[in-house]
């Protein structure tokens, strides 16, 4: 009786291990099936900075709120043509879409990273075009800013490998590796941080709202400045006709279609 209640019990401890085991790996499988079907499509915001309220630099005829604003539809466009990848622009004309206040920068800002949020994003990632505010004619090139290794370093790893693989296309059409004075590293690749912003942790917070309030969500963000419109060679080669900028929407598009290993649709 005593061995047969022992078979007894040890047969369902087996069976109980054997149901646990097949429901873990159901579970587990099911889980990879998710992972796999999320990772098929990849939502990408793309961020044209500036506008007509919250104007960017301008220098002769440059004016930085439109440039950028090309160049993200000529972005749009180019990556749509790879398959797995939804994208969206925070804004779609010259004027800002979150209310036209001067005075709204911080606002407007956050409002974007909302966009994101609200597309469930992948990645924001924010066009500019650059200035040297001492008009400091030799500053030109391309650079990506990208999120300090702080609080959500995987964020830092992903901006800096998705930023690399823009920066390569963007050398493509001629434009040189900013080394920017403001942190000359020579990589182009660069993080700033906050004098005195922190994050939950305590570590030093970036410097760009739009990044660390992505980074707050959860969202990797980078910025990519283009070109100098203070630089001559820029401005004239890079930052001129609408051809120009399809040519510098095309080289981001390919940066993260090559980052994210997107294939062309059939
Ligand atoms: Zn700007």
């Amino acid at each position: 009786m005593k061995g047969l209640l022992k078979k007894g019990i040890s047969l369902m401890l087996g069976l109980t291990m054997v149901v646990a085991l097949f429901t873990a790996t159901s579970f587990e499988s099911e889980a990879k099936a998710k992972k796999a079907s999320a990772k098929k499509n990849i939502v990408v915001v793309l961020d044209a900075g500036h506008d007509t309220t919250h104007l960017g630099c301008h220098y002769e005829n440059f004016e930085e709120g439109i440039a950028n604003l090309y160049i993200a539809y000529y972005c749009k466009q180019e990556l749509e043509k790879y398959a797995g990848v939804t994208v969206y622009m925070t804004r779609y004309t010259l004027e800002c879409p979150y209310g036209a206040d001067p005075n709204s920068a911080t606002k407007c800002l956050a409002a974007r990273v909302n966009c994101a949020k609200n597309a469930k994003a992948d990645v924001l990632i924010s066009l500019h075009n650059d200035y040297d505010p001492d008009l400091d004619k030799s500053q030109n090139g391309s650079k990506v800013i990208i999120p300090n290794p702080n609080y959500r370093p995987q964020l830092c790893v992903q901006g800096s490998q998705l930023g690399q693989s823009i920066l390569t296309q963007l050398v493509g059409t001629g434009l040189t590796v900013n080394n920017w004075k403001l942190c000359p590293n020579g990589t182009g690749i660069v993080t700033r941080d906050s004098t005195s912003g922190k994050y939950p942790d305590g570590s030093v917070k970036d410097y760009y709202a739009l990044i660390n309030q992505s980074k707050s969500a959860g969202i990797p963000c980078i910025i990519v400045e283009h070109a100098f419109c203070t630089n001559e060679s820029d401005r004239l080669n890079h930052l001129s006709t609408p051809e120009q900028y399809q040519q510098l929407g095309i080289a981001d598009a390919t940066g993260i279609a090559n980052y994210y290993g997107l294939k062309l649709k059939q």
